[in-house]
């Protein structure tokens, strides 16, 4: 530990599919944010720890904030998104490489007067053909002077300038010491990540609205003679809707079952034993206290 130890944590923001949860993920070198070519693929907030020499910071990876706000889903995915910037040090608004959206718009718009520092990100520069074409965009932000403190673009998948981005929020932290052990890597459960990494299976491999419309509760999860015993249900809204999670003679809950298995040994460094089931539940989605019974309590 240095003498000008920091300590604090750091939001990521930005419309859906910008690479956020890819970026938390590179951040502490695991896989803990679940990710997909889907928007709105994370519904929970969680922290992802990365402690240096220097440093300990808490990056909060969020839900994209949403549009449709009719049903309670889209209400807890709204608050935990507005929630996640009003509690941190450092706000990282990521956007893509030479893109700026409507929806980018909205959040940039979203963060004004939020009163906390605001590092611009423009993500995926391993897509651009020859890094000249970036000079031009980047110069266009850089007119924005006085919103963002920084612009750092970089390559949350490949790991490019990741570490200069950590530089930059290293500097706007406040001296203190650290809140996890160094080798913490996420201030969630394995619990919670069991049941996201499950979700993120069911997510790549169905079509859809039909990701939206279920979600998963662990049942049980115990250690016995250092096998991980994991048992969950997938609670979706009607019976066919299950027929299609289960698959044809049981295949599609099955390859589920096997990489989502996987992930946790790797991520639990332990064998684990997991089961899983489909249930349906009628109008758990609109319904507030189901969504709590299923730990979406922000
Ligand atoms: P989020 O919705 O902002 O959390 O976005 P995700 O992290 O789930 O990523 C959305 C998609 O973009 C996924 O298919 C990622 O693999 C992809 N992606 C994320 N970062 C990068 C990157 O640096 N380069 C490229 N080419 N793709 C990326
Ligand atoms: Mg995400």
């Amino acid at each position: 530990m240095t003498a000008d130890f920091r300590c604090g944590t750091a939001g990521l923001v930005g419309r859906p599919n910008v690479g956020k949860s890819t970026l938390l993920n590179r951040l502490v070198g695991r896989k803990i944010s679940i990710t997909a070519s889907k928007p709105q693929t994370t519904r929970h907030r969680i922290g992802g720890v990365l402690t240096r020499s220097d440093a300990q910071i808490v990056f909060v990876d969020t839900p994209g904030l949403h549009r449709d706000r009719g049903s309670a889903m889209s209400r807890y995915l709204n608050r935990t998104a507005r929630g996640a910037v009003s509690e941190v040090d450092v706000v990282i608004l990521m956007v893509e490489a030479l893109r700026w959206t409507d929806e980018d718009e909205r959040v940039r718009h979203g963060l004004r007067g939020c009163g906390k520092p605001v590092l611009l990100v423009p993500n995926k520069v391993d897509r651009v053909a020859g890094k000249l074409g970036l000079l031009p965009y980047l110069d266009r932000l850089r007119q924005e002077e006085g919103e963002f403190e920084e612009i750092v673009p970089l390559s949350a998948r490949r790991g490019e300038n990741v570490d200069v981005l950590v530089d930059r929020v290293r500097e706007r932290l406040p001296p203190a010491p650290a809140m996890f052990p160094a080798d913490a890597i996420t201030d969630r459960s394995e619990r919670f990540l069991a049941g996201e990494l499950i979700r993120e299976k069911l997510t790549r491999k169905l079509d859809q609205e039909l990701p939206y419309r279920l979600t998963v509760e662990i049942e049980r999860f115990h250690e016995e003679r250092r096998i991980l015993h994991v048992e969950a249900i997938v609670w979706v809204e009607r019976t066919n809707q299950k027929g299609i999670v289960i698959g044809k003679g049981g295949r599609v809950l099955k390859a589920v079952g096997t990489e989502a298995r996987a992930n946790m040994e790797a991520l639990f460094g332990r064998r684990v034993h997991l089961r899983l089931w489909a249930k349906a539940r009628a109008g758990w989605l609109n319904d507030e206290q189901a969504l709590r019974g299923f730990g979406h309590d922000g």
